[in-house]
């Protein structure tokens, strides 16, 4: 686990058949009020909760864990880490009532990639219809772990793709919106959609990011002035409806 900032900690994924998203640990130690942002893929939640033990994190003091979107590669070991937390569930609405309702495309994308997951991981129908405790909309504003995070609805790469700003570090979780290398996510998943990531880059070109934690890959401790305008312009010749 790596320090960010005070308040901001990164578990870097380890990446498998299927790619482990990073998870980011929020939250002032001595606030006692910590939230994971997603959890990554299948099987690697006990290693996790044993990587915050090691750095004196009690996992009673994980308050709620907000997830950036349902795909498997943030969401696969939500089970395993409930059961060591007791945390909170939120989400975005149009994500978590699709996942209430036992939605699998939702997570996996494609059926595909559907099947290949339930037989290489032994998943059954339902062990992904989650309960959620909070339904996020964007445009919240959270007081969390003593740090300010405003909640981003970025749809695009899915339909309730959630992004965290945190205005006084400057700090953007970008999920799987878009990453390092002015890469952006994958647009061709159920609940896609090229138009909304392409609006989606343009509102998120207007903020002032200097630290972009994105769901994979390289994060940006030093985000040149502008990256992410530039990072729009250069998909928008791809990125028509
Ligand atoms: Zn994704
Ligand atoms: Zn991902």
């Amino acid at each position: 686990m790596e320090k960010i900032i005070e308040g901001v900690y990164f578990i870097p994924g380890q990446d498998g058949l299927i790619p482990d998203a990073h998870v980011y640990l929020l939250g002032l130690p001595s606030s006692r009020d910590l939230t994971l942002i997603d959890v990554g893929v299948i099987g690697k939640g006990q290693k996790k909760i044993d990587l915050l033990k090691k750095h004196g994190i009690e996992p009673g003091d994980i308050k709620r864990i907000i997830l950036t979107h349902a795909h498997m590669d943030h969401i696969g070991c939500i089970n395993e880490v409930l059961k060591e937390t007791q945390a909170e569930l939120w989400m975005h609405v149009k994500e978590a009532d699709l996942l209430e309702q036992g939605q699998e495309l939702i997570v996996f994308g494609q059926e595909m990639i559907k099947e290949m997951c339930h037989n290489h991981y032994n998943i059954k129908p339902g062990d992904y219809t989650l309960t959620f405790d909070k339904k996020l909309e964007g445009n919240e504003y959270l007081e969390i772990g003593g740090m300010i995070w405003e909640v981003l609805h970025v749809p695009g790469h899915s339909l309730g793709s959630l992004a965290l700003y945190n205005p006084v570090n400057k700090i953007l979780i970008a999920g799987d919106v878009v990453y390092a290398d002015y890469s952006i996510g994958r647009f061709d998943f159920f609940g896609s959609s090229a138009q909304e990531l392409k609006s989606t880059l343009q509102s998120l070109s207007s903020l002032d990011v200097n630290i972009l934690l994105p769901g994979h890959n390289q994060i940006m401790m030093d985000v040149p002035r502008g990256y992410l305008r530039e990072t729009a312009k250069r998909w928008e010749p791809f990125l028509r409806g």
